[in-house]
């Protein structure tokens, strides 16, 4: 049984690429009983037994070693999510107290104006702003019909009238981080989540429910599962570049909040379809999937009833690309849950989705054996 309580902590939580600290708090909250470590660029190491990845840290001030192989031979299960959000970063403060933004991640323009922000300062000081809009009344009937715009002209009010009271009163600072201002609500009668950062909060929750899931039976399992939480994904899939050296796995399990289709396609196009179940995803900008990791999820999927849907991406990325080009070629399987809307403020999924995905990795993992890892580890092949 999921516990959404989670989700909404993790959706709510501010979070930005290269900010992404409150993210790693409320990821620490909910690991209770595993080991767990972060490191300087916020990416998170979960286990359900220490090894040298996660031991050694904690409250001390001391600088985690090198994480050395461990004792237990088992092969390496990496899970991931990243767990920054897209978002803003402040770039300069005008003298009518307007300021400039950069973008953390990829948003189509035409969404950002008009909506509500929260920046928050160094000192922690978080601050209601409005992305600008012009009014009608001021539009000229050619401004009116022109539809374009350039990030430069969209910029953030906080209330203030001049840079000094920006500056002063407010704290803000150029380089301040900033995200979308949304409080995360579930609808039971229909089973929907509204919220922010669903790419990727879902992912983060679906390790943490994955790992819960599996705690007891830890010594059973034919694989060591460990839990990576990468950072700043939304600006180039960095942190797993980091988080795939670290824990150096022979095979991963990606999750992503995978942008819904269902609201541009017919029924039968449409592969991110929401309530449709788990997507298996074959291939996108980053990578091609492994077949046989694919063709072992589908009879997973069969057996047990698990809800799945089969995506193949003509654009996109996620952290399975960084993954599997690191060690020996890491096999990935990409695990979507179909979000409405992602990378604007607000989000719809289905909690039958994410049952599903959870469901969907907890079952891969107890499944698997030394002869469904030789096919998957392409060892048939001759
Ligand atoms: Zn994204």
């Amino acid at each position: 049984m999921i516990d959404l309580k989670i989700l909404e902590e993790l959706s709510n939580a501010f979070g930005p690429s290269g900010f992404e600290e409150d993210v790693v708090k409320v990821i620490k909250k909910y690991c209770s009983g595993m080991a767990f470590r972060n490191d300087a660029m916020h990416n998170v190491y979960t286990e359900l037994k220490p090894t040298a990845l996660t031991a050694g840290t904690g409250d001390s001030n001391e600088i985690h070693e090198k994480p050395a192989f461990s004792t237990d031979r088992r092969p390496v299960l990496m899970l991931d999510a990243h767990l920054d959000e897209c978002g803003f970063m402040i770039q300069s403060i005008m003298e009518n107290g307007l300021m400039s933004i950069v973008t953390l991640g990829g948003f189509h323009l035409t969404s950002l104006p008009a909506h509500s922000v929260i920046v928050r300062t160094a000192e922690g000081k978080m601050h209601r702003g409005i992305t600008t809009s012009k009014p009608v009344h001021f539009l000229t009937p050619e401004q009116k019909a022109d539809n374009s715009l350039r990030i430069e002209d969209i910029l953030i009010d906080v209330g203030a009238c001049s840079r000094e009271e920006v500056l002063a009163v407010y704290g803000i600072r150029p380089g301040d981080p900033v995200v979308p201002d949304v409080a995360y609500e579930y609808h039971e009668e229909n089973g929907i989540c509204f919220g922010k950062a669903f790419d990727n909060r879902l992912g983060c929750f679906c390790i943490i429910e994955t790992m819960k899931a599996l705690m007891e039976e830890e010594d059973r399992l034919a694989a060591r599962v460990v839990g990576a939480f990468a950072a700043q994904e939304e600006v180039g899939t960095r942190g797993a570049v980091v988080t795939a050296q670290q824990v150096r796995p022979d095979l991963a399990i990606v999750f992503e909040g995978s942008p819904a289709d269902d609201p541009y396609f017919q029924a039968g196009i449409a592969q991110g379809v929401m309530r449709g179940g788990v997507q298996i995803r074959h291939l996108d900008n980053s990578y091609v999937s492994n077949p046989a990791f694919i063709r072992y999820a589908h009879e997973i999927g069969e057996k047990l009833g698990i809800p799945c849907q089969d995506a193949v991406r003509r654009g996109g990325s996620t952290n399975a690309g960084k993954i599997s080009l690191t060690g020996q070629a890491v096999p990935v399987l990409v695990l979507g849950i179909p979000s409405r809307y992602v990378h604007s403020h607000y989000n719809f999924c289905a909690k039958s989705d994410i049952e599903a995905a959870v469901s969907m990795a907890v079952e891969v993992i107890r499944g698997l054996n030394a002869e469904n890892m030789k096919r998957i580890f392409r060892q048939d092949v001759i």
